[in-house]
């Protein structure tokens, strides 16, 4: 074991690490150091060693020291962007040098107006090193005493080129579209377990246990990166082709082709966390939990109607209270490994009973296998930490660090971590862990930050009552399944959700956007009157279902039902659906890995379509992108997805996809029973291109028949020319979900605009008028398939404007039916042409509510 000491390579303030404002180094993931705030220009060398590698965009520098100590320097926070602009390198890879040697020149003013920080780190990045007496908190000059690096060997100072004295080396390029997201990483990992020494994964600036899922995730690799694997001790040379190999081959992902131009989604190397979005500053801390009995009411925004009486089940990301001091490691550990095994052991179990999510439950498996979570918990009880502070903290800083990597994906892992974080600590406290949605106990009102679509979708029928999420917007993609479970849901509740306790019961009022947390007895009275006095109601609705829409004039209105997975059609019927009138086909392959084949397609549009009994269905192509992100369709990483390759953009820079998918609705039988409906359709030629590609398909699978094809008007610029894309579509679709976001400049997912975000504006309204007129030029019927349909106080506005079918989520098609039953249709025209002449989506509500006061 060697000391020595590092020189600072810059004079400037110096602090410890943990004040540097980018969460992976202050969080110590990268590795040991500390950290100065430049007044010079110029990073000299802290040690004699060798250039480990000077970074492409010359930011970054790694010298290995005498010792082996690898000591990585960085400058400034998110400089990799600049992509070199600023930095002049004065050494290259391989090259010795000495303390206070030149590395890299850069100019201050530039970086510095360009970067987030100039603040600068050094690190030693390598196992088998720690780090002491830190210079911090005042200035520092170049070439002083910075810190001094305990561990490693002389014989740890090798060349920097292969194989030597038991240590191999491999570089090999990632050729995967996510980098090493959890699947690969867990691959790899697995292959580095067998080898009894170190392995490392070396990529750019950063290194990596190999054997480590977490810390091969947070490495933030990307397509296209050169990754150097290192391995020690016997057997070293054999381990390093076998990785190497593995990786090269994709690891269990497949393999995406790189020509001059990156494909799609690999165009940026990552190698700077980009900071995690900041909470609204006008949000307030969540604080302590309300006490038992405690009553409050959280008011939020609407997002599924309907009110439930139900006990919470949280599904917060952010920390429980735990007691720090624990009784000691001879009883925190036991205890903490007997947790981390219930929680093994509830995995396999779900596992088990559900196959269909096997995957997910073995991705969970392999993070709470992982050492580097196990080896920080344990180090914290060491010191005296309870299990269940040293579990929280440890998973707390790894979800952390992943969540704020650039790559969607990652976040999700993140999520997963903080999943664990949870199980654990419920096994801690004697608590069975609760294994996510898939597992809720009957009538649990489920509060949490926000649901992922892909959650919903594994909860078994009957169990959720209701969701109340702190963060979302009211028509996010969650939203839309909850409202298809017919599940009341409010959005937007604020953090002070957060502090509902576990077991609290409440009631959700969809109707109102309000979360009464442990109301008085005769409120939960009440609301379980009315719930069962709606069930009634609903019951006798649905008796008449069945019947065509005739409104109090005769006026025909068709109700047809937006699904989005299989086993919604037969429901979809007994509520009186008179068809699908959008089938989200994303929905359908939101948990898989790897893109449907057409025959997977085919089978499930024919099961709809058997299920739904001859009526008619509409399959809206694929609308990826936006909120919705499907894991085996990359797609370069926008600044603003929602403006970028979503729907039939994405369509048309992946023709295959699309083909694929008109091939598999092109085969559904009978003949005729199936529409395709095209999204986020701007101009004509976009649809034409799909009409082109349609009659390609129908001509190779050799069907005469006709397909009808519609455009979906969700981009305010259809709307205003519903004329000419009338002309190519033989029918329309107001998607008001997202026409209400592009109208009003409003995320639909973002909760500080969600209570304005309301279809029933009325510039939304004109817009939806403007694609009456503009269809009717060619006789084209106009369907709303958005939310708007959904809602009760919509409805005779859209009728009133010339919608004649509306599309709406099943749990409320009988309802529906019986309330047009009871509209006439110049009532509703009067009062859509007043609505159109007011200035906000309140004041329409009101007229609504004036002309029919029993909505
Ligand atoms: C819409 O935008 O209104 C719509 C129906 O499509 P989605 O909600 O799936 O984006
Ligand atoms: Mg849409």
């Amino acid at each position: 074991m060697t000391a020595i000491t590092l020189a600072a390579p810059l004079a400037g303030w110096a602090m410890p690490l943990e004040e540097v404002p980018d969460p992976a180094f202050a969080q110590g993931l990268v590795g040991a150091g500390m950290a100065i705030d430049p007044t010079v220009n110029e990073l000299r060398s802290p040690c004699d060693g060798v250039v480990l590698s000077i970074h492409r965009a010359r930011h970054a520098c790694t010298v290995r020291a005498t010792g082996g100590a690898e000591v990585l320097l960085h400058l400034g926070i998110d400089t990799v962007g600049l992509n070199g602009e600023g930095f002049t390198a004065h050494v290259r890879d391989g090259q010795p040098v000495k303390t206070g040697d030149l590395l890299i020149g850069f100019d201050m003013d530039l970086v510095g107006s360009r970067a987030q920080s100039l603040v600068s780190m050094m690190v030693v990045v390598n196992d088998g090193f720690t780090i002491d007496g830190r210079t911090v908190n005042r200035e520092i000059a170049a070439g002083e005493t910075a810190m001094t690096v305990h561990g490693g060997s002389e014989a740890a100072a090798a060349p920097v080129a292969a194989a030597s004295g038991g240590t191999a080396e491999r570089s090999v390029i990632l050729r995967i579209a996510h980098g090493l997201h959890a699947r690969p990483a867990a691959a790899l990992v697995a292959a580095a377990k067998a080898h009894p020494g170190a392995v490392t994964i070396l990529c750019r600036d950063r290194s990596a246990n190999a054997k480590s899922v977490v810390a091969l995730m947070g490495l933030g690799t990307t397509l296209g990166d050169r990754l150097t694997v290192r391995a020690g001790g016997a057997g070293a040379e054999g381990v390093v082709e076998t990785i190497a190999g593995l990786i090269d081959s994709g690891l269990g992902d497949p393999l995406t082709e790189m020509g001059a131009e990156p494909p799609a989604g690999a165009a940026a190397p990552v190698a700077a966390p980009v900071p995690a979005p900041m909470p609204p500053a006008a949000e307030e801390e969540a604080g302590p939990p309300f006490a038992e009995g405690e009553e409050v009411l959280l008011k939020g925004t609407i997002a599924v109607p309907g009110q439930a009486v139900g006990t919470v089940v949280r599904r917060f990301s952010s920390r429980m209270r735990v007691a720090e001091e624990g009784e000691g490691p001879a009883v925190e550990e036991p205890r903490l490994r007997r947790a981390l095994e219930t929680v093994t052991a509830g995995l396999a179990e779900s596992a088990r009973r559900m196959p269909e999510h096997a995957a997910i439950f073995q991705a969970h498996r392999e993070l709470l296998d992982d050492p580097e979570l196990l080896d920080g918990a344990l180090a914290d009880i060491a010191t005296g930490k309870s299990a269940d502070w040293a579990w929280q903290r440890t998973a707390q800083l790894q979800a952390d660090a992943l969540a704020a990597l650039a790559d969607p994906r990652m976040a999700e892992r993140a999520a997963d971590l903080r999943d664990l974080e949870r199980q654990v600590l419920a096994a801690l406290s004697g608590k069975a862990p609760n294994v996510g949605l898939a597992d809720l106990p009957a009538g649990s009102i489920v509060l949490a930050d926000e649901i992922l679509p892909s959650e919903l979708a594994g909860v078994p029928a009957g169990r959720l009552a209701g969701i109340g999420m702190a963060h979302g917007g009211p028509t996010s993609h969650a939203v839309i399944l909850a409202a298809a479970l017919g599940v009341p849901t409010v959005v937007a509740l604020g953090r002070q959700a957060e502090r509902v306790p576990d077991g609290a019961p409440v009631v959700i009022d969809g109707n109102r956007g309000e979360l009464h947390v442990s109301p008085p007895e005769d409120m939960l009275a009440a609301t379980r009157t009315a719930v069962a006095a709606r069930a009634v109601r609903r019951e006798e609705n649905r008796r008449l279902a069945g019947e065509d829409c005739r409104m109090a004039d005769g006026t025909r209105i068709e109700i047809f039902a937006n699904l989005g997975r299989v086993s919604d059609a037969p429901g979809a019927v007994i509520e009186g659906a008179e068809g699908c009138g959008l089938l989200r086909t994303e929905f359908l392959f939101l948990e898989r890995q790897s893109a449907p084949s057409e025959d997977e397609q085919y089978r499930q549009y024919q099961q709809i379509a058997d299920a739904l009994e001859g009526r008619p269905v509409v399959i809206r192509t694929l609308d990826v992108g936006g909120d919705k992100p499907l894991p085996y369709l990359p797609l370069p990483k926008e600044e603003n997805p929602v403006l970028g390759l979503r729907g039939v953009r994405v369509g048309l820079r992946e023709p295959e996809l699309l083909r694929a998918q008109i091939r598999a609705v092109l085969r559904v039988k009978p003949v005729g029973v199936c529409r395709i409906m095209v999204p986020m359709i701007a101009s004509p030629s976009e649809l034409q291109a799909v009409r082109t590609m349609v009659d390609e398909e129908r001509a190779a699978l050799r069907r005469a028949e006709p397909i009808e094809l519609g455009a979906m008007i969700e981009v305010p610029a259809a709307a205003l020319i519903a004329d000419r894309i009338g002309a190519v579509a033989d029918f329309l679709s107001i998607g008001t979900n997202d026409l209400t976001q592009y109208v009003l400049a409003m995320d639909r997912g973002n909760p500080y605009v969600a209570a304005q975000l309301d279809a029933l504006h009325p510039g939304v309204l004109r817009l939806i008028r403007q694609a009456v007129t503009g269809a009717a030029v060619h006789g084209r019927t106009v369907a709303v398939c958005g939310g708007a349909a959904s809602d009760p106080m919509a409805a005779p506005l859209l009728i009133g404007l010339g919608v004649t079918e509306l599309s709406a989520t099943p749990a409320v098609i009988a309802d529906l039916k019986a309330q047009i039953r009871g509209l006439r249709l110049e009532d509703c025209r009067r009062v859509a042409e007043a609505a159109l002449a007011t200035d906000s989506a309140d004041e329409v509500r009101r007229l609504v509510a004036e002309a029919w006061p029993v909505i």
